[in-house]
């Protein structure tokens, strides 16, 4: 590509709202334009990046034996209703109506709508198992996005599923995926970690994030340096919240149940399998009302039916905003940010409330959370008692702490959804039996923020050769001034991509300190600078981009170099 025929567009500064050093240099580099909140252009020099991490992502899920199809990215609402999650999951669904007045809503994910495809197409254990997968757009109407891309409203998602007879087939194409994803992760050259997630009650080893390391990142990772074993802090607390507590300021509320002791007992008896939103919701507790926040989507009806039985009735349901205007507590402060993967059903209302508008500071330091504002680091004496299946046996093992950004989920469904829309098969016998599902997410333009959060200096974002919008710049010093220069800068471009490389010529009429800074900015790998003086010797500057210097390097030999 010739720079004087593509668009760049760089920045000196970048934009005040910008937090992230990823944020900044994307917007700096000119990879995003921002539209509105959380919806961002992909300029064309950010595009090419974003299609790099596609491309891999695309191979290694084909590799893996994952189908690609593309869904609808409007979805009718009765494919919502029948899961339930049209009522639960709240206001991060973006919904709308038709001309006719029928509702639908904008997907944030396909688990309804790939089994309604598969539920119609697969009728025998013959047909399955199957693995489909798109890389799509997604709207999630996030409670705060923030930091560009990385948590946007509109985002390009890789979301897979997988359909299986039996639980040992999900989990072999579990095990498939999670493999593919380290493979992706890898080639993409992040330094990342698969850590144990939340599966509330499914069990198992049912779910794994991929995070990549970043102290910006917005989950908190435990993990024991000597045995390996990572989880996030999400996970201890919604498996064993029962950690002992200090006295509460205000008394406790028990739920009185023959068979709900313990708010572990309430998490497994609601079954509270996770997916990412966290709703919240009032129980009448024996003294007086509860309030229970539970991360999950399971169905309105199945807390109120057969799986809440013991509770006793009736339930109210309160939607996270409605709680926050009852307690006079800001906007969006009862959201992901400050209730992220807790269960929390010990307290009063009133206790919930002086936590909620930040009146009780000790409750705030006990849970851990500063609620509604950012999430302070539990204490790690406080995870070791709380990590489940932690291998050091002894007790004696540390537990260390470190930031991550969540850039991929893998998930045994189990039959959450195969169950509610009756995506069954029939078995060997002709008996008909309910699929096993798993999912698998990776945040395509997110892990594009994620990288750069990991690979930048003070000239801008350092590119691997997998994610760089090209590979190599050629900077010749001078090329509408010198004949020499214009015909060695011609040449190399037409042989480098002969070759295959993705090359940039930068033969716009700049000053040589802009094109040299612009392409540090947008953090080519290589970049080969061409002028008079060297050309008189067959030589040319080369560098890589966190080399302090360049070397001189014959002409002749830049393609192999770069090779
Ligand atoms: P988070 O905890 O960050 O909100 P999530 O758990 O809600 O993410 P999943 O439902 O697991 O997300 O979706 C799969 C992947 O999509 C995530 O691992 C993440 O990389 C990406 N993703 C989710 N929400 C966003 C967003 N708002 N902006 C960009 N990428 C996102
Ligand atoms: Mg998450
Ligand atoms: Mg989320
Ligand atoms: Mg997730």
């Amino acid at each position: 590509m010739r720079a004087s025929q593509f668009f760049l567009s760089t920045l000196k500064e970048a934009p005040s709202e910008a937090e992230l050093p990823s944020h900044k240099l994307m917007l700096r580099a000119g990879l995003i334009k921002r539209l509105a909140s959380g919806l961002y252009t992909w300029m064309p020099i950010g595009f090419r990046v974003l299609k790099k991490v596609e491309r891999i992502v695309r191979e290694e899920m084909e590799r893996a034996g994952s189908v690609e199809l593309i869904m609808p990215a409007i979805q009718p609402a009765e494919l919502w209703q029948e899961s339930g999650r049209w009522e639960f999951y709240g206001k991060e669904l973006l919904r709308l109506k038709d001309r006719h007045d029928r509702d639908f809503c904008v997907g944030p994910t396909h688990e309804e709508v790939i089994t309604d495809v598969v539920r119609k197409e697969v009728k025998s254990y013959k047909q399955l198992p199957l693995n489909f997968f798109q890389v799509q757009t997604k709207f999630r109407d996030e409670v705060r996005p923030r930091f560009g891309v990385m948590r946007a409203r509109e985002f390009v998602m890789k979301d897979a599923y997988s359909f299986h007879t039996d639980f040992d087939s999900l989990k072999a194409t579990y095990q498939t995926m999670y493999d593919a994803y380290c493979r992706i992760f890898d080639r993409l050259g992040l330094e990342y970690r698969p850590v144990a997630a939340d599966t509330g009650s499914i069990g198992g080893t049912g779910s794994h994030e991929f995070q990549v390391l970043a102290d910006s990142g917005e989950d908190v990772i435990a993990y024991c340096p000597t045995s390996g074993y990572a989880a996030n802090v999400e996970l201890a607390e919604a498996v064993a919240p029962a950690t002992p507590r200090p006295a509460a300021s205000a008394p406790m509320c028990k739920v009185h149940t023959p068979k709900v002791k313990t708010i572990a007992d309430l998490v497994s008896f609601l079954n509270v399998d996770i997916k990412a939103t966290v709703k919240a919701v009032v129980v009448n507790g024996s003294d007086g009302p509860v309030l229970l926040l539970v991360r999950g989507d399971h169905t309105l009806n199945e807390l109120k039916a057969e799986k809440i039985d013991g509770i006793d009735s009736p339930l109210t349901f309160a939607a996270p905003a409605d709680i926050e205007a009852a307690f006079g507590a800001r906007p969006g402060s009862l959201g992901p940010v400050g209730f992220k993967g807790r269960v929390i059903a010990d307290r009063t209302v009133a206790a919930m409330a002086d936590m909620i508008t930040g009146a009780n500071e000790d409750d705030q330091h006990y849970t851990g959370v500063n609620w509604g504002r950012d999430v302070a680091e539990p204490e790690v004496a406080d995870l070791r008692n709380v990590l489940p299946g932690d291998p050091s046996p002894d007790g004696q093992g540390e537990l260390a702490l470190c930031r991550g950004i969540e850039v991929g989920h893998v998930f045994q469904l189990r039959t959450k959804y195969s169950e509610a829309l009756s995506a069954t098969f029939l078995d060997r016998d002709g008996k008909s039996q309910v699929m096993e599902m798993g999912c698998y997410g990776i945040g395509v333009s997110r892990i594009v923020a994620a990288a750069i959060e990991q690979n930048f200096d003070e000239r801008g974002i350092v590119f691997t050769d997998a994610m760089a919008p090209f590979t190599v710049g050629i900077v010749p010093m001078g090329y509408h001034r010198s004949e020499t220069v214009k015909a060695a800068a011609d040449a190399l471009y037409a042989e480098l991509k002969a070759a295959g490389i993705d090359v940039l010529l930068d033969d716009r009429d700049e000053r040589p300190g802009v094109l040299l800074a612009d392409g540090e900015l947008i953090g080519l790998p290589h970049r080969v600078v061409i002028g008079d003086r060297g050309l008189k010797e067959g030589n040319v500057e080369y560098q890589q981009r966190r080399d302090s210097a360049a070397t001189s390097v014959p002409l002749a030999d830049v393609a192999a170099l770069i090779r």
